[in-house]
């Protein structure tokens, strides 16, 4: 691959800074999802791109989405089926000879037990079905059946999660199975790629952003669009392998350096190396990025759209002297609030 206004090598070999025998150094391989911190921010810059009609029915802003965007890889320390629905391996799956692109997971299930010996049908992944599936789930959380009002927490829930899955479908070692390049000697990529590379994207010091969208311009087709997506990001596999080994050869073991990372120092790509990433992968990330952000708002908007465009009920904010007696001593919740029937119960205790 031919970089780009490719950094001259040397930039690679700056020395590993002095470190003292407390630091902690940490690996992160191992790390196979967007980053917390892309992830985080993903979510916030969607919530930005949303017209003003559903802003103002979802009236939470975009910190509910921000808190839960990263739940999805929580799960998978305690759920054994959710690591499968962050990927779809594509190359194995064409490799088996199987066809399942754009069929329902009914119909895609036979095509992947047919011939496996037994083993599970979500061995390649079920990221286009899951995101299908939540699509669904967070037009029911919009439109409850019961003719309850649409709860904001379980909106939140449906919506951060959907959000989730279609940045992954972004990534395009989320459509491999050499996800970390396992297979090739290069383990590590995952998280350069989705994570540090990312990361030092957002940073201050890039001062990057997105061109101008216009959501109106986005369709989300709950079916197509997410195998659209993947295609996309499985384009763009082979590619990003590639760099690497490239990127690898110039940078040796020179293009890492200790940076502070939350309360430990952890050994890291240092920013000429990042920068020389970014020019072999012909700096196709941020894009990337940019467009989930897009489809993130897409899809939630669809939904909102599907579901008949309600609008979460508003609570009435209490007065800021019940507000205010709930933190003081009984005689001066008195003094405030002198009718008896104002006075708010105390917050039951946890069960
Ligand atoms: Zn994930």
């Amino acid at each position: 691959m031919t970089p780009l206004n490719t950094p001259q090598p040397d930039l690679c070999r700056r020395a590993v800074r002095a470190v003292g025998a407390s630091l902690v150094l940490t690996s992160a391989v191992g790390a196979i999802s967007w980053g917390f911190v892309p992830h985080k921010r993903l979510h916030a810059k969607a919530w930005s791109l949303l017209p003003p009609d559903l802003q103002r029915a979802w009236h939470t802003g975009p910190a509910p989405l921000v808190l839960r965007a990263t739940d999805a890889d929580s799960r998978k320390h305690s759920d054994s089926l959710e690591a499968a629905r962050h990927y779809l391996d594509v190359d194995d799956v064409e490799a088996e000879g199987l066809n399942v692109w754009g069929q329902p997971w009914h119909d895609a299930q036979q095509v992947l037990v047919s011939d496996s010996l037994g083993q599970s049908a979500r061995r390649f992944g079920v990221l286009p079905w899951q995101l299908e599936w939540s699509y669904r789930r967070l037009v029911a959380a919009w439109s409850p059946t019961d003719s309850t009002m649409p709860n904001p927490e379980a909106i939140s829930r449906a919506a951060a999660d959907l959000g989730h899955y279609l940045a992954d479908a972004h990534v395009p070692l989320h459509t491999s199975g050499n996800y970390d390049g396992q297979r090739t000697g290069q383990r590590g990529i995952h998280a350069l790629w989705e994570t540090h590379a990312l990361e030092w994207m957002l940073s201050p010091s890039q001062r990057r952003s997105c061109p101008p969208c216009q959501l109106e311009e986005w369709t989300y087709d709950p079916v197509w669009t997410p195998w659209e997506t993947l295609q996309e990001s499985h384009a763009m596999a082979a590619d990003v392998l590639n760099a690497e080994l490239e990127w690898r050869a110039l940078c040796a073991a020179q293009g890492h350096g200790f940076r502070r990372r939350g309360r430990t120092m952890t050994l890291l790509p240092t920013q000429e190396a990042l920068a020389l990433w970014d020019s072999l992968t012909h700096g196709h990330t941020w894009p990337r990025y940019c467009r989930a952000a897009e489809r993130i708002a897409a899809a939630w908007h669809s939904a909102w759209v599907d579901a008949g465009r309600p609008h979460l009920p508003r609570t009435p904010k209490r007065p800021w002297q019940e507000r205010l007696a709930l933190y003081l001593p009984p005689q001066w919740r008195a003094f405030l609030l002198p009718h008896p029937h104002d006075t708010p119960s105390p917050a039951p205790l946890d069960p």
